[in-house]
């Protein structure tokens, strides 16, 4: 196994690599993250793509709005897409600054546009004056990449409280439902809406019964969602990532005792990098995917039993 540390990643997503190899398998600590968790402090460090993604214009002078953007899949999604000439919004919660902060160099580093919204997804005005501020600032809105989420691991259902049960809901689908409502009048023929849901959506694990319910209704909610749009010219597609190396994880997304192993039964033996997700978001988001429409991709480094 290579010892290549991810974030001193020397080449790029387009030069030819083994996928077994091209990122370590890691094993993380069994140490808990406070709060949502942050990139800064995740141990080892995440690929977000800082030094390896290279755009070659595949959204030029597109307007994205990523929730959950300052940290893991969101981030590296709002890194690949400034680097491919999109201006980009991001939203995260306050005590997320530091990282947010981080992605909005970034950004700005690509020559783009970069505007951060903290606000909490469980706000039901959240959603309005988030796509206010938005299409104020970039002057529209073309790219709505719904990925803020939830995510907490409990032994058995019994561990699950009323407040867990209505948070995971209220951030993972519900806070999906309004922000579409939110954007829809603003979309033109051409905008795309990416929706993140997961490999827990067909494959549920035993612990994670309130996340994994929630994002089989993302599915449910894309393939709907997309047949009501595709007339009007806006395509709706999911991502559904396997075990990627994000702040999600040792910050209650697993239980503590399992980060260790965390994405080795995968085929590739290990688990994803935030950057090897952002690509498909770029092909979503591009009009290269134009006849893509209530699809789900997977990015999950091989498993047998997602469709
Ligand atoms: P992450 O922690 O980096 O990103 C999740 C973001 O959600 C946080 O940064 C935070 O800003 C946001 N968020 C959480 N609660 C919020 C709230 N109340 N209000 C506003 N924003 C809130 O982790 P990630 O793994 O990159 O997660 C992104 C998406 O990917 C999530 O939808 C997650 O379910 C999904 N996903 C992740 C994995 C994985 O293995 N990491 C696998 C499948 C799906
Ligand atoms: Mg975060």
């Amino acid at each position: 196994m290579n010892d290549k540390s991810p974030d001193t990643t020397e080449t790029d997503q387009l030069v030819l690599q083994n996928p077994v190899t091209r990122y370590p398998k890691i094993s993380p600590p069994a140490e808990k993250q406070p709060g949502t968790g942050s990139d800064a402090d995740l141990t080892p460090k995440a690929d977000l793509g800082e030094k390896s993604y290279r755009g070659t214009g595949r959204i030029e002078g597109r307007r994205a709005l990523i929730t959950g953007g300052d940290s893991g899949i969101g981030a590296a999604t709002a890194i690949a897409f400034a680097r491919e000439g999109a201006d980009v919004a991001i939203t995260y919660l306050e005590q997320e600054q530091e990282d947010a902060d981080k992605v909005v160099s970034l950004v700005e580093a690509a020559g783009r546009r970069a505007v951060a919204v903290p606000g909490d997804l469980r706000d039901r005005e959240f959603a309005k004056t988030l796509v206010e501020k938005v299409v104020d600032e970039l002057g529209g809105l073309d790219i709505l990449v719904n990925n803020g989420g939830k995510q907490v691991a409990q032994n058995e259902l019994a561990d699950i409280d009323d407040e867990q049960l209505e948070a995971t809901f209220d951030i993972n689908i519900l806070a999906m439902f309004r922000l579409v409502r939110a954007a829809l009048p603003h979309l033109e023929p051409g905008a795309t809406i990416i929706n993140t849901t997961s490999v827990q959506a067909y494959d549920p694990s035993p612990t994670l019964l309130d996340y994994a319910s929630t994002k089989a209704a993302i599915n449910n909610f894309t393939k709907g969602l997309a047949q009501s749009l595709a007339p009007k010219g806006i395509r709706v597609n999911a991502v559904a990532p396997g075990p990627i190396w994000t702040p999600l994880q040792p910050s209650g997304g697993q239980l503590t005792e399992d980060l260790p192993e965390f994405g080795h039964d995968t085929a590739l033996g290990r688990a994803g990098q935030p950057t090897e997700v952002a690509a498909v978001y770029v092909f979503l988001a591009s009009p290269e995917s134009s006849y893509v429409v209530g699809e789900t991709l997977n990015v999950n480094g091989g498993s047998a039993t997602t469709p």
